[in-house]
């Protein structure tokens, strides 16, 4: 089942406006949001607000989710695999980037041993994705160096609200 739901959906020659109700992706918290896409003649826009009916936020959202609708857009994205640094960038195969990584990963194993090499993977992996990452650098690369931005997410905003408000831990 899908589970965005489209709130509202209306055209006129001119222009047409869809109001989705989704979920925020950066944390756990899992707010709910709001997304309104205005199609016009003059182009699109995205405003993306808390959904005040969402058990998690009941409409409030933090500084990242309030910001969601500005990191919209392909522009500035990496879409393929890349060697090089900089301004001398080149696209490259898949094949050849992950041949290229196992081969760095194995001549660091087999200079400095297994824990010479760690893993910092993203926050917003699927349980099954954490699953299938920590299988493979506990069981096959035989090292315990993996720790997510789980961890740190929200820990900027907990130091900014302590200095701010002067919580107490
Ligand atoms: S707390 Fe912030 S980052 Fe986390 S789901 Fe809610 S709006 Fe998104």
């Amino acid at each position: 089942m899908n589970s965005i739901q489209n709130l509202e959906h209306s055209r006129s020659d001119q222009a047409e406006t869809i109001i989705t109700k989704t979920t925020c992706p950066y944390c756990g918290v899992g707010c709910g949001v709001d997304v309104t896409v205005n199609h016009k003649a003059q182009g699109t826009t995205v405003q993306v607000a808390g959904d005040f009916e969402h058990p998690s936020n009941f409409g409030r959202l933090c500084i990242k989710g309030s910001n969601l609708a500005d990191t919209l857009g392909l522009e500035t994205r990496v879409l393929h695999p890349m060697f090089g640094r900089k301004n001398h960038r080149k696209v490259t195969t898949w094949d050849a980037a992950i041949e290229k990584i196992a081969d760095q990963f194995q001549a660091c194993i087999d200079q400095h041993g297994r824990d010479s090499v760690a893993f910092y993977v993203s926050g917003q992996l699927l349980t099954e994705d954490y699953y299938v990452v920590n299988k493979f650098v506990k069981g096959y690369l035989g090292t315990a160096n993996i720790d997510t931005n789980s961890r740190l997410c929200m820990s900027s905003a907990v130091a900014a609200h302590k200095r701010a408000f002067r919580a107490l831990s």
